[in-house]
This record gives structure tokens, sequence and C-alpha cells, in this order.
């Protein structure tokens, strides 16, 4: 299958409800990130693409709305912990932009960049060909260093190995997670709790990013949260839970909810141990 998804077509300023240019092509199971302006991350996640699944990504040229986004978005690949190799095709100049940002920031990836500057690339323009597909560039016409970008498909004849597609499947088998993460999962709920012990707690990763459940179940489309701050009691907050779902199905917003039902449970218990554990965070 091929397919194009655009994520935005706008230039430099602001407009509403458009966005900076970045699209991503799909060609069966992989994706190609073609220029990564300014919100492509929130564009992604608004499209449900899955970023972990993108090992190519390709910036046709150096003005701003084409590549703005790039840095964000590869340091966020390294919040979510990717490790897997990523390879990216752009002018000789983003290297040193790059490197600066991370270097200023006393920062590094946890993961493989390969970069590939395209003034580099021979007569053909072969970036990448393998057995699934043959990505190649050509010049074009701009007022800076410009490229674009052909996508084919490899049809590769249908010849199977019995031992070698044994030996493939046990290794998808071995590799596949058990669960897939967090940040990957597509929540359809309106609402998210987590009513166990601390589920509100978060780690400090690198630029100060907290990084946590709280903002894992955002991230996987999670509009409203509620989340402990500290280790629960189980009794006062079974209580807890039943009352401020009671609220929640008469209708009540999930803050008006939680805060009926801490109303009750102090009642019973005047240290906040028992009635204050939980926040809302997100739509409240
Ligand atoms: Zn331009």
């Amino acid at each position: 299958m091929l397919a194009v998804t655009i994520l935005g077509n706008n230039s430099a300023l602001p407009a509403y409800d458009r966005h900076p240019t970045s699209q991503v092509v799909t060609l069966d199971d992989n994706l190609f990130l073609v220029d990564c302006g300014e919100g492509t991350q929130q564009q992604l996640a608004k499209y449900r693409i899955r970023w972990s699944r993108i090992n190519y990504i390709f910036i046709s040229h150096l003005h701003g709305d084409h590549y703005f986004g790039l840095p964000g978005f590869l340091h966020s690949m390294g919040l979510l912990h990717r490790e897997h190799e990523l390879h990216l095709f752009a002018p000789a100049p983003l290297k040193q932009i790059l490197d600066l940002q991370l270097e200023a920031a006393n920062n590094s990836l946890p993961y493989q960049l390969h970069f590939y500057p395209l003034e580099d690339v021979g007569a053909g323009g072969v970036l990448v060909h393998n057995d699934r597909f043959k990505v190649t560039c050509f010049a074009t016409k701009h007022r800076i260093p410009c490229w674009g970008f052909r996508f084919d498909q490899v049809r590769a004849p249908r010849r199977v190995n019995p031992e070698k597609a044994i030996e493939d499947f046990e290794k998808a088998i071995e590799i596949a997670p058990a669960e897939p993460h967090l940040y990957q999962l597509r929540l359809q709920a309106n609402q998210v709790t987590l009513s166990g012990c601390s589920t509100g707690l978060n780690v400090i990763a690198p630029g100060d990013e907290l990084i946590g459940l709280v903002r894992g179940c955002l991230s996987a489309g999670a509009p409203s949260l509620v989340v402990s701050l500290w280790a629960v009691d189980d009794e006062a907050t079974a209580q807890l839970m039943a009352d401020m779902y009671t609220r929640l199905r008469a209708g009540d917003t999930p803050a008006a909810a939680l805060r009926a039902a801490q109303r009750r449970a102090l009642e019973e218990h005047q240290h906040p141990f028992f009635w204050a554990p939980f926040a809302v965070f997100g739509r409240w």
C-alpha cells in the first residue's frame, strides 16, 4: 500500500488551522517522514501515526518551515526511549545545527542517528535501495539548495525459503514487546483513572522533562486523568473511587466528581492522607 498523509502544508507564518510543511509517506509497513516543520509531533499524534515506525527522515531544504520541528522530534524520540537507529537525509549544514543544539543542552540521543548529506549523493540520486523500497532524490529549483524525493516500491519475486521464514517468525516473536509502550497506545477513553499508589509521580529526564504515567496517558490521547500523589489507603480509596464514579455517571465533570468524593471521604477521615491523594490532570 502506498499512502501520503499531509501533516502540514503551510509556510512559515502561523495561520489558523494550518501547519508548517511535513508529510508521512507510507509504503506497506514502512513510514517515511518528509520535512518536519514546527508542530509535526502534534500532527503525528493527531493522525495517530506511530513515531517508532518512522526510521527514515528526509529534509528537502533548510528554510525553517521545513525543519524547525526536527530537533524537538529527535529529542522526543529519545525521551520515549527509542533504541533503534534512525536515518536522516538532509542538506549538510543541518548536521552542524543539530550537533550544536545537543551540545548546548549537554544532551545526547540514546539511539543512533545516521546523517547522510544530500550533497554527497552520487549519480542517480539513490538514497536507499533494498528489497522493499527504493528512495531517490533530485535537485529542484529554489532560492537555496533544495531536493525532491521519489519513493518506489520494490516488488521482489516471491520465493519462500521455509527455513528462513521460520527463523524470521521466531525472531519476530522474540523481539515483539509483551505490551505496547504506553506512549504508543491510542486510548479512546474520555477519562483514565489510575487509582493505585503514587501513579502521578514522575522522574525527571534530561531537559527537565517530567516522564511518568501522566505524560504517557495524555500523550496516548486520554483527555482527562485522575492519579495519586502518594501511596494510598486501600479502603478509603475504594470508597472514594466508587463515590467519584457515581458522580461522573450522573454527569459531573472529573474535577467536580472528585471534589464531591473527597468531601464525603473527609466526613470519615480528617487527615488529608485519606481524602486528598488524587488530582485531576488534563480536561477537568
Ligand atoms: Zn523554502
